[in-house]
């Protein structure tokens, strides 16, 4: 296999794909070169931007200078020792309707002047048409991509296998059902520019979401023509491996400025927002004057720093387990990234079932959008089918959660339970669980249990992450056969909401219910002073996560 993953988060990965010029560690972004109109020359792209990969147009090649890169081979051609990959022309026959070269003789060349990894010539759905036509786009790119198989290609080389379909999503799956079961190495999905354009990243989460699902999960995804760093978060968490860019030069003609939250425009800066080697050592005001030749260079290489400095700040966060906050602080940059977050709601169960389940560090819940976390859900599931209560206590004492963790470890519920009527505080008669931001129901035998006591959580908690957890509550009672429930009400922070689930849950299954007051039965028997010092031994005891 020549892709193996090292490191996972959500469904993003860190992998390292074996190539014939050598390996590259994915994520990995490709420079789109044009060796006619290159600002940035290929050998710099490595040296000085870290690029190990680049891609080129094979169409273009062939059709400006023919045979001539077979010569000293590709590499050679365009001065560039790393990995090089070509496209096949596919986004030509979108603009122009139709090229003048078969498949296989696309396919030949690209094998002709030593590409490393290379692309079947496919048919691109596009955006504006019609479900008639995107059908026959993906036929006709299956058949092509069956027909490859036939040629005898070199094995050297890493094939990919696009899949079309454009915005409908069934022949997006289809496509990639079908392409997934040819022996390709890399698949790729087309189309997305457009989509991008248009800031749609809600149905390009459909889209790679209809491609990923049905794709096998063990090859790299490549999404064809994403090349902004601001996209880059959501499309690695939803398991894109590669990603090129044209856009670093193509924006900075248009005098536009790249940054990981967004675009900006040259003109409109008056403080360069980055520490990059061109942006440290210059004003916009000075490169807004330079030649139009300078100043495009300029921003194309900044532009380049950028994509490169965003894909190092993603891996970081996929060593960290820290993927999901990152791309949640990538959302909050633009309304159309955070839409398309949201969208995610729709997949959370192929994502919980893909994405690993211990990390190496805790999670910050901020809000409910990050109820949609792998976390979440994923305890969710097992209190809905793993879990069984201990056999014994007919009653279960809810409490709420505590500053510290793990819970039954603060002081605050030492001191509940020091106050509880001496016959309940036998574990055999009592069951203990705490209700919990955000994860809802969490037994104290599993209260270690990573991540139980390995998140931290924004106070006061938003209405819908209250309503999850006191719908937890609900569930939990409903499934269970305690004969009482106890709840520790702690109004502050559940207002009334959990009280109510449970009192209701109570009466639709006939048993007794009872709710304590958390501080009239804690803190009125100590003077407040006291109150506020357990409180503050108990936050200062709190395990960092
Ligand atoms: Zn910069």
């Amino acid at each position: 296999m020549s892709f193996e993953t090292k490191e996972k988060d959500l469904l993003g990965r860190i992998g390292k794909l074996k190539t014939r010029s050598g390996a590259v560690e994915t994520p990995l972004l490709f420079p789109v070169i044009n060796p006619f109109t290159q600002l940035v020359p290929p050998s710099r792209l490595k040296e000085e931007f870290g690029f190990e990969a680049v891609i080129t147009n094979a169409y273009i090649l062939k059709k400006h200078v023919g045979n001539q890169p077979a010569k000293n081979g590709l590499h050679s051609f365009l001065d560039y020792d790393g990995v090089v990959m070509t496209d096949s022309g596919a986004y030509q026959i979108l603009v122009y309707g139709d090229v003048e070269l078969s498949p296989r003789e696309i396919v030949k060349y690209q094998e002709y002047i030593g590409s490393d990894i290379a692309t079947i010539l496919d048919i691109p759905t596009g955006w504006k048409v019609t479900e008639k036509r995107a059908k026959q786009t993906v036929e006709e790119t299956l058949k092509r991509a069956k027909q490859f198989q036939e040629f005898g290609a070199r094995e050297d080389i890493l094939w990919v296998g696009p899949v079309q379909g454009g915005k409908y999503l069934e022949l997006v799956a289809e496509s990639a059902r079908e392409m997934g079961k040819l022996p390709f190495q890399i698949h790729a999905l087309g189309s997305p520019t457009e989509v991008m354009e248009r800031y749609r990243f809600d149905v390009l989460v459909d889209m790679i979401m209809a491609a990923k699902m049905n794709l096998p999960l063990d090859r790299p995804l490549h999404l064809f023509g994403a090349g902004h760093p601001f996209m880059f978060a959501l499309a690695v968490a939803l398991g894109c491996d590669f990603f090129d860019s044209a856009a670093y030069a193509l924006y900075a003609k248009e005098n536009r400025y790249m940054t990981e939250t967004g675009t900006l425009r040259l003109n409109e800066l008056e403080y360069f927002p980055c520490t990059c080697p061109k942006c440290a050592k210059t004003t916009p005001e000075i490169v807004s004057e330079l030649p139009e030749k300078e100043r495009e260079t300029f921003l194309a290489e900044h532009n380049l720093h950028e994509c490169a400095g965003e894909l190092r700040r993603i891996k970081q966060a996929i060593k960290d387990g820290r993927l999901w906050e990152h791309l949640e602080m990538r959302a909050h940059g633009h309304p159309a990234l955070l839409q398309a977050l949201r969208r995610l709601k729709e997949y959370q169960k192929f994502i919980e079932r893909n994405a690993p389940a211990t990390k190496s560090s805790g999670l910050f819940y901020f809000d409910s959008i990050g109820l949609m976390r792998p976390e979440i859900l994923s305890h969710k599931k097992k209190m809905a089918e793993r879990y069984a209560p201990p056999k014994k206590p007919q009653t279960i004492l809810l409490a709420p959660q505590t500053q510290m963790k793990p819970f039954h470890k603060s002081g605050t519920f030492k001191e509940l339970l020091r106050r509880l009527p001496q016959k309940l505080r036998n574990a055999e008669r009592m069951h203990v669980c705490f209700y919990v931001a955000p994860f809802g129901v969490v037994p104290i035998e599993l209260d270690e249990v990573y991540p139980l006591s390995q998140h931290e959580t924004v106070l006061p908690l938003d209405k819908e992450t209250v309503e999850y957890v006191a719908e937890q509550v609900r569930n939990y009672i409903a499934a269970t056969c305690y004969k009482k429930v106890i709840l520790v009400h702690d109004k502050a922070i559940w207002n009334n909401v959990v009280r109510k689930a449970c009192m209701k849950a109570c009466a639709t299954k006939n048993i007794k219910f009872q709710s304590i007051n958390l501080h009239e039965n804690i803190g009125k028997h100590l003077t407040e002073i006291q109150w506020r010092a357990r409180l503050r031994q108990d936050e200062g005891a709190g395990k960092p996560v």
